[in-house]
């Protein structure tokens, strides 16, 4: 009831604060009512604002996988002008999605899955990717994203991560929007990160997944929507995809309590502090804005070693890959303009349309997953003013996290049947099964991630076309996903 429904795809949300509020949604996606009690307590920081004087919350855009998330909903796309809110980007700051083609086939690659399945556990779980990074390349990472990873070329490499990068990985980044980096005047703050080890050292950060629904999959294209956008893409039937899903791990965490500090620290004194705790940032954001361009070139660095790692398994039992970057779409990340309005995506992933520039003739891709073992999807943004230019990332969650590690053992055990799941743990392994109290955790946190816990991805994204925000592209299908 307190949803109206506007049309097929669209619901708005009346609110005591006067913000214009709309809900992309066509009927079959499920909406939860904590998200939408939510998203009002959000709307009081409209009231903040306004005590504050000169800022304010022009409007507010909620995507199709809109749910609960702790404080402001995933899938929120707030535009401010004249105030930054650090928890309107969430904490995982640049949290988003990676997505390659290859030259290889379904076919190729179906018959090598348990040979994979090993080699992937080596590279991502038992010390196989070996990302040696040196206290200039990590400098370089952090202030130019891959521009500063590859100032000094390519390392030679013995295997590993670093032996699968392309001369396109490192040139081919013009106009791929968010995959290149965001220039920071300096990586202050994370010393400790930049010299761990002097001279070429590895460390247990950089190409790791993050835990939960972050994830490293291997996808084949199912089902053609867009022949000329798949084309253009590298996208055919059969074709095998990788998809990173990955943020800025405990570099993003570090940014995110330095906006959350300084927020609170420039608060006025005497004045009360709101009751939903959200703050807008007063004051000069230069350093906050640094440390936040800082853990969003991690997050880029993370998502392409990711991506190397995929590769590396692949190669090894497939030879030639021919991956190539489709794009990096960020889904936690705020967009500041010259006018003063700033856009901040919790959540949801840019879905800007076709510019004219070769790389984004037939607009920006928006990567939509499913959950582990359902299809996700390629779209193609069509930059709908109506949506802040800003699409779903996901299917999103359906029941929280709790609740969905209550479900049945038969289910999960039918679920591991089915599908591929590299985690660092061996669920096959006598010696581990034996390890009951281990097995136990393990089944229960593979819980809240089996497909149950997220909505189907059907609706989503037809509320995403039926709305003019993006247009499928590719349907793509999983071979096997790591999760850790
Ligand atoms: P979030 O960024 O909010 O953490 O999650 C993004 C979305 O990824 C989720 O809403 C869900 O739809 C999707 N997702 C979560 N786990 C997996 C997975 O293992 N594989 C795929 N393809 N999608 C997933
Ligand atoms: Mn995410
Ligand atoms: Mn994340």
């Amino acid at each position: 009831p307190r949803l109206v429904r506007l049309d097929d795809n669209w619901l708005s949300l009346p609110n005591p604060h006067g913000v214009p509020v709309e809900i992309c949604a066509g009927p079959d996606v499920p909406l939860e009512a904590a998200a939408v009690d939510e998203l009002l307590t959000v709307l009081e920081t409209a009231g903040t604002l306004r005590t504050l004087g000169s800022a304010r919350i022009d409007r507010v855009v909620c995507t199709p996988d809109f749910h609960k998330g702790a404080g402001i909903p995933i899938g929120t796309v707030i535009q401010t002008t004249g105030a930054l809110i650090p928890a309107a980007v969430g904490n995982d700051i640049n949290c988003g999605m990676r997505v390659e083609t290859t030259a290889l086939t379904v076919d190729r690659i179906r018959p090598h899955l348990d040979a994979l399945e090993r080699r992937l556990r080596h590279l991502f779980f038992e010390g196989g990717r070996r990302i040696g990074l040196t206290a200039a390349r990590r400098e370089g990472l952090l202030r130019y994203g891959l521009s500063g990873l590859f100032a000094d070329g390519v390392p030679d490499a013995d295997g590993g991560a670093w032996a699968q990068v392309r001369p396109d990985d490192v040139t081919g980044l013009d106009g791929r929007l968010h995959a290149t980096g965001f220039p920071a005047e300096s990586a202050a703050g994370f010393e400790d990160w930049i010299s761990s080890g002097g001279g070429v050292s590895y460390d247990s950060i950089i190409g790791s997944i993050g835990g939960g629904n972050h994830f490293a999959e291997l996808q084949y294209v199912s089902a053609v929507h867009d022949g000329a956008a798949a084309h253009a893409w590298g996208l055919a039937p059969g074709r095998v995809v990788l998809t990173v899903h990955s943020g800025s791990l405990s570099l993003g965490h570090q940014a995110g309590a330095l906006g959350r500090d300084a927020a609170r620290a420039a608060w006025p004194r005497g004045l009360p502090m709101p009751r939903n705790g959200i703050l807008p940032l007063a004051g000069d954001p230069a350093r906050y804005l640094t440390a936040f361009r800082n853990a969003a070139n991690f997050a880029i660095g993370n998502r392409f070693f990711l991506a190397m790692m995929l590769r590396a398994g692949l190669a090894d039992v497939a030879g030639e890959v021919g991956a190539r970057l489709i794009y990096d779409a960020p889904h936690n990340l705020l967009w500041p303009s010259a006018d003063g309005t700033v856009v901040h995506r919790k959540g949801a992933t840019p879905a800007g349309g076709p510019t004219g520039d070769p790389h984004r003739l037939y607009g920006e891709p928006v990567i939509v997953p499913g959950s582990m073992g359902a299809p996700s999807y390629l779209l193609r943004g069509l930059d709908a003013p109506r949506a802040l230019g800003s699409a779903a990332h996901g299917a999103g969650r359906r029941v929280p996290r709790g609740a969905a590690a209550r479900g049945s053992d038969a289910e999960l055990d039918a679920f591991l049947r089915d599908f591929r799941v590299v985690t660092p743990l061996d669920h096959r392994d006598p010696a581990v099964l034996a390890r009951r109290d281990i097995i136990d955790a393990w089944r229960r946190d593979l819980k809240q991630e089996a497909p149950w816990a997220y909505k189907d991805v059907a609706p989503v994204v037809d509320s995403l076309r039926g709305a003019g925000v993006a247009s499928p592209v590719v349907e793509l299908r999983p071979l096997l996903t790591v999760k850790g």
